[in-house]
């Protein structure tokens, strides 16, 4: 199959990503073989190919909001038929053991797998997966259109709970982008006036088209206090800056598996009970729970579509703000 390889973290500007001819995967257990169809650009990946986080394999295949159709299965597989289409997301596998599995919070898992990190992912012809962790895709979506809901939609809705932001609450989104674009559809749906903080220009009419309130940029000062932000962007300095326009008590969210530092703040902006909160990956019950919305709603994603060879650029593109629309796609055997 091909596939696009990383041996060693660089600069996404040097292309590292190398389309290689390699052999096709065969599903083991209780894996399911997927012939990719489309996988999501995130920023995740950025980080994995240019080394933000430390490398846990090489040469990797990097993607992990892969869509497509089950080909094959291991001799332990049994929940699925070929021909099936499903979502190979970032959460690869846990253990179902140890102290957080069992307490519900698999996204702690001491020994999770990631996709297109630590396992090879879906910039590729061929991923596999255990069937547990993979996720059936609504029939509604096409198959590029539904690929950024796997992480960038995911973990939006898991930091849209977290935020803890009721009906008719304020919310700010710091970054809008893959993430920012589908979360903002969810939080209209609940009623929720959302604040847009960007850096660019075309992401703030973005915002405007999808229904927010109000759309500027990161230190601007929105006409109102918000109940609860989310941080998209990996930003250290945007902590500060969403705690300034917070009303007492509300919670500030860090999206993001990487940041740059937070530099040090008055305790006066966290003061009355403000808090600051990360999200770690997601269960597999966020991923059912906003998977089911997404087609309720339904959610409509706007995907800039590149070909496997062109990787590289997509990655540029989603470095340098250059993405048109709100996602990056790799379409690898769009139908
Ligand atoms: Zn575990
Ligand atoms: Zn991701």
């Amino acid at each position: 199959m091909k596939a696009c390889l990383l041996h060693a973290p660089a600069p996404v500007a040097s292309h590292p990503l190398v389309l290689s001819e390699i052999p096709t995967p065969e599903p083991q257990g209780d894996q399911v073989l997927v012939r990719v169809h489309a996988c999501g650009v995130c920023r995740t990946d950025l980080h994995v190919v240019e080394g933000e986080l430390p490398p846990r394999k090489s040469p990797v295949i990097p993607g992990h909001q892969v869509v497509g159709t089950i080909e094959r299965m291991g001799d332990r597989a049994r929940g699925f038929h070929a021909g099936d289409r499903v979502g190979i997301p970032w959460l690869h596998q846990t253990c179902g053991v140890c102290e957080f599995c069992r307490a519900g919070k698999e996204n702690l898992c001491e020994r999770a797998t990631f996709t297109g990190y630590m396992v090879d992912g879906g910039y590729a012809e061929y991923a596999v997966a255990p069937e547990a962790f993979v996720y059936p895709i609504p029939e509604s979506f096409r198959d590029v259109d539904a690929a950024p809901l796997l992480c960038a939609g995911i973990i939006g809705f898991r930091s849209l709970r977290l935020s803890a932001i009721q009906p008719g609450g304020r919310l700010g989104f710091y970054g809008f982008g893959a993430a920012a674009h589908v979360a903002i559809q969810v939080a209209r749906h609940w009623g929720v006036e959302v604040y847009a903080f960007t850096r660019d220009a075309a992401h703030q009419q973005l915002a405007r088209d999808l229904g927010a309130a109000w759309a500027g940029y990161s230190n601007d000062q929105p006409p109102n206090l918000l109940d609860s932000a989310i941080i998209f962007a990996p930003a250290g300095e945007l902590v500060p800056a969403a705690l300034r326009v917070l009303k007492k008590g509300g919670t500030v969210v860090l999206a993001g598996i990487h940041m740059s530092a937070i530099p040090a703040m008055d305790y006066s902006l966290l003061y009355h009970e403000r808090v600051v909160r990360s999200v770690a990956n997601n269960t597999r019950q966020d991923g059912e729970d906003f998977l089911s919305v997404a087609a309720e709603i339904p959610i409509r994603t706007q995907v800039e579509i590149f070909p496997l060879a062109e990787a590289n650029r997509a990655l540029n593109a989603l470095k340098n703000d250059e993405v048109r629309g709100g996602a990056a796609v790799i379409g690898v055997a769009v139908s």
